[in-house]
């Protein structure tokens, strides 16, 4: 058994790529996967490994000044989810392409009990998906806005086309929490003032409460794609892109031209030789299609987020 984190601080940090450099050395030393960015902000990442290494890691991390108190959120997996080690520092720890986006500005945190209360209560309030299309297509809380971006940037110009009474309660919710603590800034400068944030996202929430009132599953970034959130409701939401059945599995266009991540089940999977479309299915850069290994795990099928892999990928190709 492994063990898979995913955590966040925002902490300044002077000298990024001194601190990332050090890092990367400690994690490989160490041996643990995943990926990891660093920035003047503080730190985002998500990595696996046994749960010893785990350990060792958060107690590296935990005993550097100023990276105390992180909330990491723990899932078990039976394999590592991450084909390697990538520690990079970005501009932001994670990219709405806004500067001086300061979370100790953000909303209120709700604890995932007190989320739930909410949630329960007849209290008038909207309720705000702050991931991507193709995170809460699959699953999302109930009655919450899901918008239409692919990218956490576009949300700013999301904002700005919201039209919601600026006296409303809002909640907000993401994966882990991060990208709640900027966007939440952005509607409290906007003009919002009842602002709320689910602390520790659908990931803790899932662990504390069962994850009532959570549609689907929750998508994750690492090669599992896709967790369970709420253990007594797991029918899929979705449906497969080439049969129109439900469906919650994702998987990479098999044509590495194409790579389009997309909803399929494994009927469809095989129809299609893991392909999106009958034009990919036809192209030279087709990968081999192994049915026995195409959905268990998921770690046949690149991840998306490893932007380097098509590149990569191609490259090997030639
Ligand atoms: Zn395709």
């Amino acid at each position: 058994m492994y063990e898979v984190i995913l955590y966040y601080k925002f902490n300044k940090i002077d000298d990024p790529e001194t601190f990332c450099e050090e890092h990367k050395s400690f994690c490989k030393d160490l041996g643990v996967k995943g990926r990891i960015y660093i920035s003047e902000e503080g730190i985002n990442g998500t990595l696996g490994g046994t749960p010893e290494q785990v350990a060792t890691y958060k107690e590296h991390l935990t005993s550097l000044p100023g990276f105390d108190n992180i909330d990491f959120k723990t899932d078990e997996s039976d394999y590592i989810p991450f084909a390697k080690l990538i520690c990079k520092t970005r501009d932001e720890i994670v990219a709405l392409h806004k500067e001086d986006v300061d979370p100790a500005r953000g909303g209120k945190y709700l604890e995932p009990h007190e989320w739930r209360e909410v949630l329960e209560s007849d209290e008038d309030y909207v309720l705000i998906d702050v991931r991507n299309d193709y995170e809460s297509k699959i699953g999302h809380f109930e009655g919450a806005i899901t918008p239409n971006v692919e990218n956490f940037y576009e949300f700013p110009e999301w904002v700005d086309n919201l039209e919601i009474d600026k006296d409303k309660k809002v909640l907000m919710y993401c994966t882990g929490g991060i990208r709640c603590e900027k966007f939440s800034v952005l509607m409290k400068e906007k003009g919002w003032d009842d602002v709320n944030q689910l602390h520790g996202g659908i990931l803790r929430y899932g662990k504390e409460e069962g994850g009532v009132h959570f549609k689907g599953k929750c998508f994750v970034f690492d090669d599992r794609l896709v967790v369970p959130v709420n253990e007594k409701d797991m029918e899929p939401i979705a449906e497969c892109e080439i049969t129109g059945k439900p469906a919650d599995t994702y998987i990479n266009c098999a044509n590495m031209q194409c790579n389009k991540l997309f909803v399929c089940s494994e009927e469809g999977a095989r129809k299609m030789e893991g392909c999106c479309s009958e034009e990919c299915r036809q192209s030279e850069y087709k990968r081999p299609f192994d049915p026995e290994n195409a959905f268990r795990p998921f770690r046949k099928w690149y991840n998306y987020f490893d932007e380097d892999f098509k590149e990569r990928e191609l490259e090997e190709k030639k």
